[in-house]
């Protein structure tokens, strides 16, 4: 947009399994994508080199000349400091401190990035151009595996002294519960998430209770997918396991809804499209335990953006860090 001529822009979601970049036009259409295998297990600098492979393959499916890239967005899986670009801690990736704004820079020859967290980026773009287009105070969260979310206050993305705001993931719902691979018991996210549901399934299962003989499932092999199933076939314990999830993400959200007050919770992640045996609890519980006067206004949605939140969203990361909007 610059002397007049159109900008393109990189969205690239990290994640622990998949690296997927896009490029967007300067109205937020896709031009072209890559992805690739993420490879974790291998060291971090292999890692960033693979995330640089994949923004030249995308840029190479387009016609975008070079100075037409106004630069890369980064949205990592981990806590990210934005200021610095420094992916502090990232289980998922096995990364502690790694300097990836400054490193990325170096292998795309100086082009431009930004990192921040992924679910900050998804958040920014659900703001920007999804759900959360007609909220101006909003949670978003996503539960999959694990359980994340992304804070929009007064129209604005906002990430805390450090750049952990709105990790609901770790509400503690039960101080006496179960060990969080945070070092902490009781997070929302060992019961709500998928992980967390199939092992509190597997100590059902495993503990030789009247409960564990009348389940078809067997703790061997068992995913959210099958737990869903024996929930929707009348599983007592499948079923026990995702109301249990449902009410303890409902109660984390209640305590969320009392402190800021949002319009609207954007609820989305793999573990939502299970459908109402998960999303019913969550509602009740909010409703029941949120003061009634802020509980009765929430609203609770669903994403308004598909699988490409995560790249849109950290395409956005370049206009947000420069103040602009879209
Ligand atoms: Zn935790």
């Amino acid at each position: 947009m610059k002397d007049g001529r159109d900008t393109a822009s990189v969205g690239v979601d990290l994640g622990g399994t998949n690296i997927r970049a896009a490029v967007f036009d300067d109205g937020m259409g896709i031009l072209s994508r890559s992805e690739k295998p993420t490879r974790a297990q291998e060291d971090a600098d292999a890692v960033i080199q693979r995330v640089a492979a994949c923004v030249r393959e995308a840029l190479e499916r387009t016609s975008v000349a070079a100075e037409e890239v106004a630069g890369v967005g980064v949205g990592a899986a981990g806590l990210t400091d934005w200021r610095t670009g420094v992916v502090v801690l990232a289980s998922n990736l096995g990364w502690k401190n790694v300097p990836l704004k400054e490193r990325l820079e170096q292998e795309l020859d100086g082009l431009r990035v930004e990192v921040d967290k992924d679910t900050n980026a998804a958040a920014l773009a659900e703001a920007r151009l999804g759900a959360g287009r007609e909220f101006r105070h909003f949670l978003y969260v996503t539960a999959g595996t694990g359980i994340g979310g992304g804070l929009i206050l007064d129209g604005t993305l906002y990430r805390g002294a450090t750049g952990g705001a709105g990790d609901i993931g770790h509400v503690v719902v039960d101080p006496d519960g179960p060990p969080c691979g945070c070092g902490d018991h009781g997070c929302v996210e060992v019961f709500s998430s998928g992980a967390g549901m199939v092992d509190r399934a597997r100590e059902i299962l495993t503990g030789g209770g009247a409960e564990a003989a009348s389940s078809a499932m067997t703790a061997e092999g068992l995913t959210t997918e099958t737990m869903f199933e024996a929930a929707k076939e009348g599983d007592a314990v499948a079923a026990q396991v995702v109301e249990t999830a449902g009410r303890a993400l409902g109660l984390a959200l209640a305590d969320y809804v009392n402190i800021n007050n949002p319009e609207a919770i954007v609820l989305g992640g793999g573990v939502i499209r299970a459908g109402r045996a998960y999303t019913d609890p969550v509602e009740r519980e909010l409703r029941r335990r949120a003061l009634p006067a802020l509980g009765e206004i929430v609203k609770l949605v669903p994403p308004g953006l598909g699988d490409d939140v995560g790249v849109a969203g950290a395409a956005l990361l370049l206009a947000e860090k420069d103040g602009g909007s879209v």
